[in-house]
């Protein structure tokens, strides 16, 4: 049913009006709250039906946007501020947005047609509010990622595709305090806004550890394994912390012991999934001592998973019918997605085997190399650049080296300063090399080993 996720976030708020839905750092609004605001601004985006660019950093308001997106028919596409403005109104092209909400202080970015602030989305909040609309644009959100043409790629995911995960993900995450830390341009976030919204529980958003009594969290295993340096992430300051879901990046089996010495009686959640197919669709509860490599998934699925010739294929409802132009859509076929994950299944359990090729994951995110390089080569004074994730040993890149050839004098400091106006931090080099040729192998490809050496 096309309004079956707002309705019941709604109901929500009619049967606890005054119970706390969402907190971020000093502020937070009530179910109530969250209803009439969302509505009333639903009331306003329903008169047009194009995606809307919801650019910010976990306030309320951000919250608000979208519900009152997915009340009044339309799409919504996350932006963190860590985006830098460039690149947000590159995303919007294509995907046909053209409208911004910008729901931090502050001027708006001035980059689409039409821009909301903060103070005119606050005057919307007044409006008398609509119910949701039962038809409007199949898809729930478009989340960007990296991507191998040098441009953003857009991952469109359909309101079906969101209750079908929302469905699954509820036996992991239906507590009635619920701590999320992925930036909403991630899709991790997903995993912590609706399944919270929909259960009735309070969603905290955090920047750092979990502080107060959440009973459960989600984050990526790099993340985690921060939390576990901190002595303030203990059983004693998180009593009740009953459930960490971590996704994104392969869980070594010795963070998952680290957290249950630290926490006696907790559930560990190793959860998989490309944002294609909405967040996670498998996932496997760790048992204390599991050696490594640690399943990720137990059969028990959102969608259909099966290998083909070694790689992890899905299909089913979970998964989206293919990315924004102008990306190439080959990994979407035969009715399904190829994930580019090679992985089996052994006694009933899915494991992942690694990366086929293309994208490395630094932190969690997804990074096509080929889009940093791509950014690089636009900065006046670059002729050509290369980059190199230095693995960290676990499935992910510790580092990023970025070799450039250069037409012009300009420092890697310069080039360093250049790239954060155009990419988000994690796609940032850690180092940049000036090099005068790139080495060559016999048979005339790049040799990245001795340009590695340089
Ligand atoms: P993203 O779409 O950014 O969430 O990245 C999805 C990719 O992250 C997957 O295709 C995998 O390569 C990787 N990934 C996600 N979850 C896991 C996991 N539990 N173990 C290993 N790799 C994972």
């Amino acid at each position: 049913m096309y309004d079956e996720l707002p309705v019941r976030i709604l109901a929500n708020a009619e049967r606890f009006p005054a119970r706390t839905a969402y907190v971020f750092e000093d502020r937070s609004i009530s179910y109530g709250q969250l209803a009439e605001y969302s509505r009333s601004l639903g009331y306003y985006l329903s008169k047009d039906r194009s995606p809307v660019v919801i650019y910010g950093h976990k306030s309320p308001e951000f919250i608000i946007c979208i519900l009152a997106c997915l009340i009044s028919g339309r799409c919504y596409i996350p932006c963190d501020t860590s985006i830098p403005v460039s690149r947000v109104k590159k995303l919007a092209n294509p995907s046909g947005a053209d409208m911004l909400i910008f729901t931090e202080e502050g001027d708006c970015p001035g980059i689409l047609s039409c821009e909301l602030s903060r103070k005119e989305l606050r005057e919307c909040f007044s409006h008398e509010g609509i119910s949701p609309v039962t038809s409007g644009d199949e898809n729930a959100y478009i989340i960007f990622t990296s991507g191998s043409t040098g441009d953003p790629k857009g991952i469109p995911v359909r309101r079906e595709s969101l209750m079908n995960f929302c469905g699954y993900a509820d036996s992991f995450l239906s507590g009635a305090v619920h701590t999320g830390h992925a930036l909403f341009s991630f899709d991790l976030s997903v995993a912590d806004i609706f399944p919270t919204l929909l259960s009735g529980g309070t969603l905290i958003e955090t920047d750092g550890i979990p502080l107060s009594d959440t009973d459960s969290f989600v984050c990526t295993p790099t993340f985690l394994r921060l939390c576990l340096l901190s002595d303030r992430f203990t059983e004693i300051n998180l009593p009740s912390l009953k459930t960490v879901l971590c996704c994104g990046e392969v869980l070594p089996a010795d963070t998952a012991e680290k957290l249950f010495e630290r926490f006696g009686d907790i559930r560990l959640i190793n959860a998989y999934g490309p944002a294609e197919c909405c967040c996670f669709v498998s996932a496997y509860e760790v048992k204390k001592g599991d050696n490594a490599p640690l399943p990720v998934g137990n059969g028990k699925n959102a969608c259909n998973i099966g290998i083909r010739n070694g790689e992890i294929f899905i299909s089913g409802a979970s998964v989206s019918r293919g990315y924004i132009s102008p990306c190439g859509n080959d990994s979407f076929r035969d009715g399904g997605y190829y994930t580019g994950d090679m992985g089996e299944i052994r006694d009933g359990m899915l494991y992942f085997l690694g990366r086929k090729g293309g994208f490395v994951k630094r932190s969690g995110y997804r990074i096509e190399l080929s889009e940093t390089e791509s950014e690089i080569r636009q900065i006046n004074g670059v002729s050509d650049c290369i980059c190199i994730a230095v693995p960290d040993g676990m499935g992910q890149a510790r580092s990023i080296k970025a070799f450039v050839i250069l037409s012009e004098d300009i420092s890697p400091v310069q080039i360093k300063q250049q790239l954060a106006l155009r990419l988000p931090a994690y796609m940032l080099p850690n180092a940049i090399k000036t090099v005068p040729y790139f080495p060559l192998t016999p048979n005339g490809k790049i040799d990245y080993k001795a340009l590695d050496d340089k």
